[in-house]
């Protein structure tokens, strides 16, 4: 095998009401709120990015927020769960600090070799904080109302709910360079080829599930990294060679897209690293104001007149 993912590098999920969104993941959670852009595809909604200080691949959420739209099903064909790492000794914390916020956590869960708390955002999306055995030398954001010493470290991994996991495992394995690292119960894990943090896929076996449905309160895609557009450009062929269909190369301003979807029916995306989230404001003041890419700027007072009014937690 000539080329591997190293790891996530975006998770894309269904909110409702964009306020709320904004306040848990950079209230609650305390990650930086490093883009407020809108939908390239649906310009007159948001599209919001939260991730860590300097907004690295691997630690980005964003939200597309559909205030009044219906709530999603989880299910197969859908990434059921979306992981962050936490400081192994930072669990009593968020425990404590997601009750005080109303929110139901199960747990602490035992899961291989770590420990996790479990819960849904307020539109149902189900996440899980993992105190990780190993330790994760990423960088938190402090600036939020999280002190560093227990923020957020970037993402730990995604759960795949599929009615059949073979065919799945077989892409990972035999095409995106994962490496099979574990089972228990119905849940295989595997690793990207660096097995960092970040990098973790876990598949739940569950032939009974119903086709999940995508609306508020799931996720929308994973998308996973490319260093470069000429690892991009080459993932592209490598798909296109199982017979996959695959996008053509979508400019998002901060990264280049291209989605197919895996046997199971789950969207995948193949990002690039760069250009990154400094590209159109600089990196001290992200998320401060709405950025549009180029040819939608024509239409900012229009924009801004319809899009709903925000205040980002402090
Ligand atoms: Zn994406």
């Amino acid at each position: 095998m000539n080329q591997a993912i190293p790891g996530l590098h975006h998770v894309t999920a269904i909110a409702g009401d964009p306020q709320r969104n904004l306040a848990f993941y950079a209230g609650t959670l305390g990650m930086r709120f490093v883009k407020r852009t809108v939908n390239f595809d649906d310009p007159g909604t948001y599209h919001f990015y939260y991730g860590d200080g300097a907004a690295s691949p691997g630690s980005i959420m964003t939200f597309f927020p559909w205030p009044g739209a219906p709530r999603g099903r989880q299910g197969a064909g859908l990434t059921t769960a979306t992981a962050f790492s936490i400081p192994g000794a930072s669990l009593g914390w968020w425990a404590t600090r997601l009750k005080d916020a109303g929110v139901s956590v199960d747990g602490p869960l035992p899961r291989f070799d770590d420990q996790l708390l479990s819960f849904d955002d307020p539109d149902g999306l189900r996440l899980e904080l993992v105190a990780t055995a190993a330790s994760d030398p990423r960088e938190p954001w402090g600036g939020g109302s999280v002190p560093a010493e227990h923020g957020i470290r970037g993402f730990h991994g995604v759960t795949l709910t599929e009615n059949s996991v073979d065919r799945t495992a077989a892409l990972l394995t035999e095409t995106l360079g994962f490496r099979a690292s574990g089972q228990s119960g119905n849940r295989s894990r595997f690793h990207a080829a660096d097995a960092g943090p970040g990098t973790t896929v876990d598949l739940l076996h569950d032939p009974a599930a119903p086709r999940g449905i995508v609306a508020v309160g799931t996720v929308h895609h994973v998308a996973w990294r490319a260093p470069g557009d000429a690892d991009q450009e080459r993932w592209r062929k490598t798909i296109s060679g199982l017979g996959t269909h695959i996008t053509p190369i979508v400019d998002r301003c901060y990264f280049r897209s291209t989605y197919f979807r895996e046997p199971g029916g789950v969207l995948f995306e193949i990002a690039t690293d760069g250009p990154g989230f400094a590209i159109d404001e600089s990196p001290e003041r992200l998320g401060e104001t709405l950025r549009l890419p180029p040819w939608l700027e024509s239409r900012r007072a229009e924009l801004e007149e319809t899009l709903p009014a925000i205040e980002i937690p402090t």
